[in-house]
C-alpha cells in the first residue's frame, strides 16, 4: 500500500501532500461526478485500514527528499473518515513532522454525525467537508450514498463541528449543471450555511474527468449562487502556479500513484513533479504503451488517467 502521493498542486491548498488512508473507493457515497469511478465498496462501518510501520517508513522517505509542501492533507481514493483512528494518524503525521505542516482533512461528510469521528478530528488544522445539496432530492441525486445515511444527520453533523472544532471550517459546494445550480437551491444552501457557519464556502467545479460527463455550470449560475451565499463564499478556480522542484526518485511510480488519485494534465504533472514536458511526455508515452495510463479528453483537455482507476 503507497498511503502518500504527490506532492501535488492544490488550486486551493499549495503543494498538498496526498494521504490515503482507504481501500480504493471505500466510500459512503458513489456521487455522480466522482473522478474515481463507481464505488466498489459502499460502507458506513469504520476499520483500521492503515498499517502504522508502513506508513511512518513512507512518511520518512518523501520528508527526507524535502519537497515543498504546504499542506499535508487526508483525502485519498475514498472516504478517509471509515479509518478507525484518524487522530492517531494526525498525531503521527505532525510528530514526524515536527509540526511543520498543517494537515488537512477533506471529507464528504457523511459520518460527522458521530461523536467518535468528530473527536478524531479535533487535531486537524483545517476540515475540508462538502456539502453538495441543500435539499434532500438534490442530495440523493448527485451524492446516491448509502441506505444509512440520513441528509438532516449530515447538516446536524456539520453544526457539531463547527461547535466541537477551533480550525478552520471550509465547506465545499461541487456545483453540477442541472443538479445544484437552480435559484431555489442556492436560498436553501444559504439557510443551512448560515446555521453550519464554516469559515469560508468553495464553490468548485467538476474539471477533471468522472465516470460520467458532467457539464459545468455557466459561470453566471456560479455568480448567483455566490451571491445569494454571501461574502463567505467563493469560486475555485485557476491552478496553482508554483512548480515543484525536482524530489522524485522514481517519477514512473511517482506518476502512477498521482494518477491513481486524481487525473491530471501534463502542466499538473510538470507543476507536481518540477520535471520538464517533454521529460514526461516520454514517461507517459512508456505508462501508456504498458497500458498503465490512457488518454482522455475532457472539458476541452487532455488528461492522463490511471487505468486501475476507469470504471
Ligand atoms: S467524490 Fe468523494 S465522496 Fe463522492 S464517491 Fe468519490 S470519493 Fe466518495
Amino acid at each position: 500500500m503507497n498511503y502518500f502521493y504527490g506532492p501535488v498542486p492544490s488550486r486551493r491548498l499549495g503543494f498538498s501532500l496526498g494521504v490515503d488512508i482507504t481501500p480504493k473507493k471505500a466510500c459512503v457515497f458513489n456521487c455522480v461526478y466522482c473522478q474515481l469511478g463507481k464505488t466498489t465498496k459502499l460502507t458506513t462501518t469504520r476499520f483500521h485500514y492503515v498499517k502504522f510501520p508502513t506508513f511512518k517508513k513512507e512518511l520518512k522517505n518523501i520528508l527526507k527528499r524535502k519537497p515543498k509542501i504546504d499542506y499535508i492533507t487526508i483525502a485519498g481514493s475514498g472516504e478517509p473518515t471509515l479509518h478507525k483512528g484518524l487522530d492517531t494518524i494526525i498525531a503521527l503525521i505532525k510528530a514526524e513532522t515536527r509540526n511543520k505542516y498543517p494537515v488537512c482533512v477533506i471529507t464528504n461528510s457523511a459520518l460527522l454525525d458521530r461523536e467518535e469521528v468528530r473527536r478524531e478530528l479535533l487535531q486537524a488544522d483545517l476540515i475540508i467537508p462538502s456539502l453538495d445539496a441543500a435539499t434532500k432530492r438534490t442530495f440523493y441525486k448527485i451524492d446516491r450514498p448509502h441506505r444509512d445515511v440520513r441528509f438532516e444527520n449530515i447538516i446536524k453533523g456539520l453544526i457539531a463541528l463547527r461547535q466541537e472544532f477551533k480550525g478552520k471550517i471550509w465547506l465545499e459546494i461541487m456545483v453540477l449543471s442541472g443538479y445544484n445550480d437552480t435559484r431555489q437551491e442556492a436560498e436553501a444552501f444559504k439557510k443551512i450555511i448560515k446555521k453550519i457557519n464554516p469559515d469560508k464556502v468553495q464553490l468548485n467545479l467538476p474539471v477533471r474527468p468522472t465516470g460520467a460527463k458532467i457539464a459545468l455550470p455557466e459561470y453566471k449560475k456560479l455568480l448567483m449562487l455566490k451571491k445569494i451565499i454571501g461574502k463567505k463564499a467563493e469560486i475555485v478556480s485557476g491552478f496553482y502556479k508554483d512548480t515543484q522542484k525536482k524530489f522524485s526518485q522514481s517519477i514512473k511510480q511517482d506518476i502512477i500513484k498521482y494518477l491513481k488519485v486524481r487525473p491530471a494534465t501534463l502542466v499538473d504533472l510538470t507543476k507536481a513533479t518540477g520535471q520538464n514536458k517533454f521529460y514526461l511526455k516520454k514517461q507517459l508515452k512508456t505508462l501508456i504503451a504498458k497500458k498503465i495510463v490512457k488518454e482522455k479528453n475532457y472539458h476541452h483537455n487532455k488528461y492522463f488517467v490511471s487505468i486501475s482507476s476507469k470504471n
